[in-house]
């Protein structure tokens, strides 16, 4: 069973039986009816047979009386069922030998013929979609490879029960109008063979794979496709969802899945307030953004950095079998006498990968080596070193602990636990993690993209001319190379000259290409302030005014769906600014949650009178366990952000500080 759940992917999930299958679904619907969501459920098996059946059956053409026709006489436990004694008594409803055939007991069944002999019965040998849908078997052939004969009869009596336990809730697809919250459909995996196939390509198991994937190609179909699929008129035989639309569903397969992009509003900010204070500010971002990036499946090799999707359940537990820790000598502790021991060593020993097949007796010792799984009759193993070795025998001090030396299996993790949650960014041991317990891939959020662009016209670039009134362009080296240790990519707009409509054409195309754009100088409201002047004009810009130095207002607005953070075009400014509010901003975006950065108190080196009513950002590092500050705190001095190893974060009321006061300090290594 597959579940994508509001655009995210869930891991398949591997139902033991039918009984476990139909628990699973009754709890899914549960939720989901619960969160007051709509949900639609796709069963592989057809849902109707050739046309007549079900009135040659019930004596009506109603396909849903035929389900509750079939409920009443299945019976079904974990053990046995009677599909062919119920196929069978059905074949003698016919003329002829009946449509079923197929007997896979060892007993005879009379009228079931165990190979296809079957004639006079005058069903259709297909139903209409299956004459369309190249390699469907026939719901006659109750078993053999690849059959779906035996899945109909077991299958359609508990969907007949789902109905019945959720009689206002539920439609049946294509036979009953999907106004329900919850619609049952069919369909067919063979429809999408070929990602099926080169999913398999890349390991993994075929059936999860054709339950992930049809899951993902019907959950990100536009509602206009989703509403062609669904129109067919097979009022009696039923059909396979999506048949005839194959390359829509291959389409949307391959498609990352888009979650829907910000509001225009998203940044607006409430009515009134003069100076938003930093915490606010940051609460109405963490309210205001969320993912807008696709996810995709892959292996490892491509996960390191990437934020996980959906979350990793643990597949086999680690260790997987009990283990020894060390190279020694493993017995079972309860055979132990008082004082010094000598066991016998049983021939042969337990390696890692190469286990001991017998039991080792009791009062007997086996040779283990690290890894090694823990034989039948041993419960405890002693350290080689703590051992004399005679012939055929070890001799040991008294003093064992029970169970020493040796590894529970699923001491550290069990299968089926969750291991790590959404949101994480994968790190080197989070891929060991992930190995060991049994999974080789992970959906993962598509890599932020983030435009960055430099405006003013006395900007230059690095390494041309320079004249009098120009500067060269810093902010847009330090922004890409901060975006990229955050983890996302970097898209290079240049420089744009104060041009209203060339800054228009840069954004659209900065829009087209990323998820963000962050761009530096021009924010403010001045005669060049371009940057604000068309966020105003877009209609969709709020100016953010926070209480924080350094920090000028910042332009925040939505350009073509994609959102936009006007930075100050002062280096400090736009540093500290990007630290504290585009960072964060960005991971939301990119599905990593909220981040706040790790700090630590420390004793400051330096003296502060800080006046009331704003938050302040000093740069400062840390020597002979003080906090220093730059000598300057003038906004121009680039010197000092690069002589800084980090912050110190000045609250927002009046302080004095003194040396020797503690102060809050975030290295700059803690904002990533
Ligand atoms: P603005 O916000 O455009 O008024 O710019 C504020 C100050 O930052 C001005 O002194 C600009 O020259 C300077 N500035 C703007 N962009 C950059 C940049 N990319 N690199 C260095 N300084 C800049
Ligand atoms: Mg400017």
């Amino acid at each position: 069973m597959s579940v994508v759940r509001v655009e995210v992917e869930e891991p398949p999930l591997y139902l033991r039986n039918r009984m476990d299958a139909e628990q699973a679904i009754r709890d899914l619907i549960d939720t989901e009816l619960a969160a007051g969501r709509r949900l639609c459920i796709g069963f592989d098996f057809p849902f109707g047979y050739p046309e007549g059946f079900a009135r040659a059956v019930t004596g009506r053409d109603d396909p849903l009386v035929l389900w509750d026709w079939l409920e009443v006489r299945f019976e079904d436990t974990s053990k046995a069922n009677n599909r062919f004694d119920l196929a069978a008594s059905i074949n003698a409803m016919f003329p002829g030998t009946g449509p079923f055939w197929f007997n896979a007991l060892r007993r005879d069944i009379p009228g079931l013929t165990r190979k296809d002999t079957r004639d006079g019965h005058g069903m259709a040998e297909r139903r209409a979609c299956e004459i369309q849908a190249k390699g469907a078997f026939t719901c006659w052939q109750l078993g053999g490879a690849g059959a779906v004969g035996g899945q109909i009869l077991t299958g359609l009596p508990v969907l007949a029960r789902l109905r019945r336990r959720y009689p206002q809730d539920i439609a049946v697809w294509p036979f009953q109008p999907l106004t329900p919250p919850v619609a049952l459909i069919e369909i067919w995996p063979g429809l999408i063979n070929p990602a099926v196939k080169r999913a398999e390509a890349t390991g993994g198991i075929r059936d999860a794979h054709q339950v992930q994937l049809l899951a993902r190609a019907l959950s990100r179909l536009a509602p206009d496709e989703l509403t062609r699929l669904l129109t067919v008129d097979a009022p009696e035989e039923g059909w396979i969802m999506g048949l005839g639309h194959e390359d829509v569903l291959e389409s949307a397969i391959a498609d990352p899945l888009k979650p829907p992009p910000l509001r225009d509003d998203c940044f607006a900010l409430p009515a009134g307030v003069d100076w938003t204070p930093v915490d606010d500010a940051l609460a109405l971002l963490s309210e205001r953004m969320h993912p807008v990036v696709g996810q995709s499946e892959h292996g490892l090799e491509q996960a390191l950095g990437r934020v996980l999707a959906a979350p990793l359940v643990a597949q086999r537990s680690n260790p997987a079998q009990a283990n020894s820790a060390v190279d020694g000598y493993g017995f079972a502790f309860a055979s132990l006498g008082s004082g010094d021991q000598v066991l016998p060593l049983v021939d042969g020993r337990s390696a890692a990968g190469v286990p001991y097949p017998g039991t080792v007796p009791a009062g007997h010792a086996i040779r283990m080596l690290t890894g090694a799984a823990v034989p039948d009759g041993v419960d405890t193993v002693i350290l080689q070193e703590d051992v004399t070795l005679g012939e055929g025998e070890i001799a040991f001090r008294e003093g064992v602990k029970p169970g020493a030396n040796t590894r529970e299996a699923g001491e550290d993790v069990t299968a089926g636990t969750p291991i790590l949650e959404p949101g994480r960014i994968l790190t080197p041991a989070d891929l060991a993690l992930a190995a060991a317990t049994g999974l080789s891939r992970v959906t993962t959020y598509a890599r932020l993209k983030v435009a960055i662009l430099s405006t003013g016209d006395e900007i230059r670039e690095p390494g041309q001319d320079a004249g009098e009134g120009q500067i060269y362009d810093a902010n847009r080296p330090m922004l890409a190379a901060m975006v990229r240790q955050f983890g996302y990519e970097a898209v290079d707009m240049g420089i744009v000259r104060d041009d209203r409509e060339v800054l228009r054409q840069t954004l659209d195309r900065a829009a087209r290409e990323a998820d963000l754009i962050l761009t530096s100088g021009g924010a403010s409201s001045g005669d060049e302030d371009h940057v604000s002047a068309l966020l105003t004009e877009a209609g969709a810009m709020a100016e953010w005014r926070i209480a924080l130095k350094p920090g000028r207002p910042l332009a925040l607005g939505v350009w073509g769906g994609t959102p936009v953070f006007g930075l100050p075009g002062n280096p400090v400014a736009a540093l500290v600014c990007t630290l504290i509010f585009a960072r964060p901003a960005m991971h939301l975006l990119a599905g990593a949650g909220w981040r706040g950065p790790q700090g630590f108190t420390l004793p400051a080196a330096f003296s502060k009178n800080k006046k009331p009513g704003r938050r302040e950002y000093l740069r400062a590092r840390i020597r002979e366990g003080q906090v220093e500050v730059f000598a300057s705190e003038g906004s121009g001095r680039i010197s000092g952000l690069s002589w800084a190893d980090g912050l110190v974060e000045i609250g927002d009321g009046e302080q004095q500080i003194a040396p020797g006061d503690p102060v809050h300090y975030i290295p700059f290594s803690s904002f990533l």
